[in-house]
């Protein structure tokens, strides 16, 4: 039999139900599967057994009574380390944060519990979430199970590789301009990047506030779904968060009733010949099953990258101001004389990229600056919306690579920042609009030829419109299976 670590959420739960195994038992399976191969990838910064051994135990004893469970009621997962859970580590990958232990649950991780879901232990991640390839963990990097040579992408690197390398039945990560996505497409598995405002980022180290989203990495889009809809909701801790109007109607949708936008933008050369022979296989076996295409155009593409790295510092100088030694943790520097002191020598424990982002972000706000570059940044991102808005008038869905490339080998963007902020262009623009967008692979692994890199695709959504990324995601992948 397939040992728990390795099953989706959805067999998981039946099997489950059926006593072939307890939940004491599948939280150990993950925790060999830790033992055996996190060596080599780094996938978890930290793992927290007696924790997942008792909230596994309570499942197994409910089990035994009869209580009614849900579909995530022990369940293995991964958490990404800027997702608080009460007394577990919570670094972000920092130095800063290096001795944190959180105080009080994530909205997020509240919901899980409710579910009795079991927590592992806390995902690597880049530093504050800082990157595209996870070289940016301050304390070690995340190697792709599939190629130990490959970065398994970012900045949720360690929640993909876990689901990846059977060390999680799956994982929570954040999503700022591509976080989720890339990683799940690098790692050949799902991720989810909700619309802005359906998961509450109440408990998420914020590093963006205003594009962050926690979301789900699973094996499959079904167990996506499953995962989203247990962390969604408004939430009172997080003012931007939201019900999403259109729950409970059923969209039970055919696939000849989507209309798939391509937008032209994104096929403008340029892509590794199997991203692009990849999607050019996604669009055909989608066309097969039903769906219609049409070539769509956002004519602001091009800018979002830099209105990004405008906005985003700016307000990454203002929520890293919070670390100056005295919180979180009291990791006080004893040599320090004075206050100013205190500040510096903490504050030189940020990582190189961070501290880049903080002195950009203080210069954009800066005044006589603030106008030019901040401000004139903000006026970008609404017409980026604006080129979604139109684009959905025309369209219900948008297919899209996820990345230029496949899984790259460490040290070969690290040395220079802007061909990794370049990596996230396809990823990115669905932040700044607000929409929900998933990753998939074009391949399931049993598909792929012996050595072949996964390689994902992307979908767009409306606003609120995750069931028409569930549906369409997962009529491709039981096609697929
Ligand atoms: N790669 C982007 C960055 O470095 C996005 C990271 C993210 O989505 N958290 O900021």
């Amino acid at each position: 039999m397939d040992t728990p670590n390795t099953l989706t959420i959805k067999d998981f739960h039946k099997r489950l139900l059926n006593k072939e195994f307890s939940a004491r038992e599948a939280a150990d399976a993950c925790f060999k599967e830790i033992a055996a191969r996190d060596g080599d990838i780094g996938a978890y910064l930290s793992i927290a057994e007696d924790s997942a051994r008792e909230a596994a135990d309570a499942v197994d004893n409910a089990v035994a009574k009869g209580d009614p469970l849900g579909a995530l009621a022990g369940v293995p997962l991964g958490i990404k380390d800027a997702i608080l859970v009460k007394g577990l580590p919570a670094t972000a990958a920092s130095k800063v944060l290096e001795h944190y232990v959180a105080s009080y649950d994530a909205t997020a991780i509240k919901k899980l519990k409710d579910e009795r879901a079991v927590f592992l232990g806390k995902a690597n991640m880049d530093e504050f979430a800082m990157g595209s390839s996870n070289e940016n963990s301050a304390f070690k990097p995340v190697r792709n199970p599939h190629d130990l040579t490959r970065v398994p992408g970012g900045s949720s690197g360690g929640s993909a590789a876990a689901v990846a390398a059977d060390m999680a039945v799956a994982t929570l990560g954040s999503d700022t301009f591509g976080s989720i996505r890339i990683p799940a497409a690098f790692c050949g598995v799902v991720g989810l990047k909700p619309t802005y405002g359906a998961v509450s980022r109440a408990g998420l180290i914020a590093m963006t506030s205003s594009l962050d989203q926690i979301g789900p990495i699973t094996k499959t889009v079904e167990d996506s779904a499953i995962l989203f809809k247990a962390i969604a909701g408004a939430d009172p801790q997080d003012a931007t968060s939201a019900n999403a109007p259109r729950a409970g109607v059923p969209q039970e949708r055919a696939m000849k009733d989507f209309t798939i936008g391509l937008p032209e933008e994104y096929f403008v050369g340029g892509l590794a010949p199997l991203v692009e022979r990849e999607t050019e296989a996604a669009i055909a076996r989608l066309t097969k099953l039903g769906a219609r295409f049409k070539k769509v155009s956002l004519p602001h593409t091009k800018y979002a990258v830099p209105a990004y790295y405008l906005s985003m510092p700016a307000e990454v100088s203002s929520n890293l101001a919070r670390f100056d030694g005295i919180r979180y943790g009291g990791d006080r520097p004893e040599d320090a004389r004075n206050l100013m002191e205190v500040y510096l020598k903490t504050r030189a424990k940020f990582g190189a990229e961070a501290k880049r982002r903080i002195i950009l972000g203080t210069f954009v706000l800066s005044s006589g600056y603030y106008d030019a570059y901040y401000e004139k940044a903000q006026r970008v991102r609404t017409l980026v919306k604006q080129d979604f808005d139109n684009a959905f008038e025309d369209v219900d869905v948008m297919l899209t690579p996820v990345s230029p490339t496949p899984a790259f080998t460490l040290g070969e963007k690290s040395a220079d920042p802007l061909a990794m902020y370049l990596s996230d262009v396809f990823t990115g623009p669905a932040n700044l609009a607000g929409v929900c967008a998933i990753a998939l692979p074009t391949k399931p692994g049993t598909a792929r030829a012996e050595g072949e890199l996964p390689v994902g695709f992307q979908l767009i959504g409306k606003k609120w419109h995750e069931d028409d990324l569930f549906a369409i995601g997962s009529r491709y992948e039981n096609d697929m299976a």
